[in-house]
């Protein structure tokens, strides 16, 4: 588990931070060349090519070792993963202007004394300990954010306590004007539309920006960058909101329900398309993340159904539809039973009955269940 916290880092500690992200940063891009021409150095060839450039070269030397090799541990599992997991690209080369800082460290490589995070090289940085690590961490991120500030995110190991188990089961189906519609209507989740409020501000900046945006290869003007941050603070203000919501949403439903059935919402679908999808979309991304965390840390059963179909299934006697809904449409009329629901309402119907029914049908839902293997159940 992560546990996260704001530093206050001085002046000279950010100048170190700085100074040792610029030289992760060379060290990935460097594997990325190495893998690029052709050499496809394993992560233990990579080791030995960083002590070797270690012996070699002071200004490398200056940093630290465990930050070192972590960054080039980071490299070596998006290598894999681009191998493994569909859709995944390789690792591409981490640019200045486009990357954020981010330090990994082991046990090895920082240590809390007096309440300050200390790291290697002598970097010592106070913290803001808004709650207490429950164990002894085993490794710590230290990052900045588009605002930069800077956290430390821990990683602990904490007792799970299993929840109460509860009898109930829940479908959830995700939407643009009620971000969650569920088969209890008291769970449902309205859309707040945080980011659409913000939408305005967030236009008017970046206006601002486009207007002041310097010309190729020349710096930018601290007009530029003051509305720069205006909006990266916009965005954040939207999205601090839409995972307060969320969470409290979550708990809700985990605390109550011990099946989970959840749409599982691909958010390219819509990402293309206007600002107040798109804004729609994000709290949509959010609630499902919290929930799905929550879910399996409560040890619930929690189960991503595709989607394919479940708007033209009948939730009632399960006979799919021979055509696909319209987007505008918002009732659904069953041909062979005649039931009338409300579009969203039923789709959220069948997922959980794809869930509950576990066993494959000739018709209807069939290929949801079988494909719906890779749903999440708790360790
Ligand atoms: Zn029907």
């Amino acid at each position: 588990m992560r546990y996260n916290y704001r530093l206050r880092p001085g002046a000279t500690a950010v100048d170190a931070l700085l100074a040792e992200w610029g030289r992760c940063r060379w060290l990935w891009n460097e594997a990325v060349h190495q893998q690029k021409s052709g050499n496809k150095p394993t992560f233990a060839k990579l080791c030995k090519m960083l002590t070797q450039a270690r012996s070699t070269n002071a200004w490398l030397r200056d940093g630290s070792q465990v930050a070192q090799q972590q960054i080039l541990r980071t490299y070596g599992l998006a290598l894999t993963h681009s191998f493994k997991v569909k859709g995944r690209g390789r690792p591409s080369l981490k640019k200045r202007s486009k990357t954020l800082p981010s330090l990994d460290y082991t046990v090895r490589g920082f240590s809390i004394k007096e309440g300050r995070l200390r790291l290697a090289g002598g970097v010592v940085i106070p913290v803001v300990w808004s709650r207490e690590l429950p164990s002894d961490p085993t490794s710590v991120r230290v990052y900045q954010d588009s605002l930069g500030h800077w956290y430390a995110s821990f990683i602990v190991r904490r007792d799970v306590e299993s929840a109460p188990e509860v009898d109930g089961a829940i479908g959830i189906d995700w939407g643009v004007t009620t971000t969650a519609t569920t088969t209890d209507p008291s769970y449902d989740l309205p859309y707040q539309g945080y980011r659409k409020r913000c939408a305005a501000e967030l236009a008017k900046t970046q206006r601002k920006m486009a207007r002041r945006r310097p010309p190729r290869g020349h710096a930018s003007s601290k007009g530029y960058l003051r509305a720069k941050r205006q909006a990266a603070k916009l965005h954040k203000k939207a999205a601090r909101q839409n995972q307060h919501t969320a969470r409290q949403w979550a708990k809700g439903v985990v605390d109550n329900h011990q099946t989970i059935a959840v749409e599982d919402f691909k958010p390219r679908f819509l990402s293309k398309s206007t600002m107040a999808r798109k804004a729609a979309d994000a709290a949509i991304g959010a609630a499902k993340r919290e929930l799905i965390e929550r879910g399996t840390r409560a040890g619930r059963k929690v189960v991503l159904v595709p989607p394919a179909y479940t708007t033209m299934t009948c939730s009632g006697c399960l006979t799919r539809a021979k055509q696909r809904l319209g987007l505008g449409v918002r009732v659904f009329v069953c041909e062979s039973c005649g039931l009338l629901l409300d579009r969203d309402v039923n789709a959220a119907r069948v997922i959980l009955a794809t869930v509950e029914r576990d066993r494959a049908d000739v018709d209807g839902v069939s290929h949801v269940i079988t494909s719906s293997g890779r749903g999440l159940r708790a360790a």
